[in-house]
């Protein structure tokens, strides 16, 4: 792990040299930070919940044609992703009034907005991300019209497509961040989707309760954090039981030490089958 060349560190995420030239290794931490950065805290598995929803969005997102960063998953906290020249621009959505939105505007928290409702804001912490204007985006050469409409047509797409997969498991979709990158290859420029998708970048609530499953739990200090990322996941069917992990390790093992340690790999094996029996019924 530690042969690994780090590139980047960020708030909740390393990048490390990917195994091939033009990739790179993403790898999700348990670090939570707020407020640009004046509260910070850890989310007790927060890092392996959002690489593996990660990975099951933009998995979804890709073979629904969007271009993304994303290449497969690698392990519980990694994904491989392509290098990309990322846009400092956060494009967020909205469906519904919510967070600096509902404080700007003195809407309360829940009103349904007409259509989806985007605003960009300059990826800079020392500035505190502020929101920008199309013009300003211009004027400052943080990206061209066409590709500033090329984003729109995506963003407006993932938006749309999201909340009916999330409307499918109970949970609205009140808002979400996103990221896109300029990918380069031989045939030229690609507007591609990067960063993350995750509780940590969307506001997640139930459909029947209101309750919220996302990262204001830890802005607002709500407790039971750990809780509502786990339940998201587990909603989306993207976190197997520990034990469903483990099972087949188990079996792998078996089968290797067959020849040798047929009789005394049994025994132990039979016991500890038996009280893994319980945990589907968790589910
Ligand atoms: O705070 P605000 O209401 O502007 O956030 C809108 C959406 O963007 C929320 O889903 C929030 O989690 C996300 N966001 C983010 N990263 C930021 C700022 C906002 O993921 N730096």
């Amino acid at each position: 792990m530690s042969s690994k060349t780090p590139i980047y560190e960020g708030k909740a995420k390393k990048l490390f040299e990917g195994p091939e030239p033009g990739t790179l290794i993403q790898h999700f931490k348990d670090d939570a930070t707020a407020f640009n950065n004046k509260k910070k805290g850890t989310i007790n598995g927060k890092g392996i919940i959002n690489n593996k929803i990660s990975e099951f969005l933009f998995t979804r997102l890709n073979d629904m044609g969007i271009p993304t960063h994303f290449i497969r998953g690698l392990n519980m906290r990694e994904q491989l992703v392509r290098a990309v020249e990322i846009i400092p621009l956060e494009i967020i959505v909205r469906n519904y009034a919510a967070g600096s939105f509902a404080e700007r505007f003195g809407a309360f928290e829940g009103e349904a907005l007409g259509s989806p409702l985007m605003e960009f804001c300059l990826k800079d912490d020392r500035l505190g991300d502020p929101f920008i204007a199309e013009d300003h985006i211009y004027a400052f050469g943080v990206a061209v019209p066409e590709e500033i409409d090329e984003i729109r047509h995506y963003a407006l797409r993932i938006n749309d497509f999201l909340s009916g997969l999330f409307y499918g498991h109970g949970i609205r979709l009140i808002d979400l961040k996103l990221e896109f990158g300029r990918f380069y290859d031989e045939e030229g420029m690609l507007i591609v989707l990067a960063d993350e998708i995750s509780p940590d970048t969307c506001r997640l609530w139930d459909i029947n309760t209101n309750d919220k499953m996302d990262k204001d739990r830890f802005r607002r200090d709500l407790g039971k954090t750990e809780e509502a990322y786990r339940e998201v996941a587990r909603r989306l069917g993207v976190l197997p039981n520990i034990n469903v992990v483990e099972k087949p390790k188990l079996q792998e093992v078996k089968a290797k030490a067959k020849p040798a340690a047929a009789k005394t790999s049994a025994k132990p094996a039979a016991k500890k089958a038996a009280p893994k029996k319980t945990p589907p019924k968790k589910k």
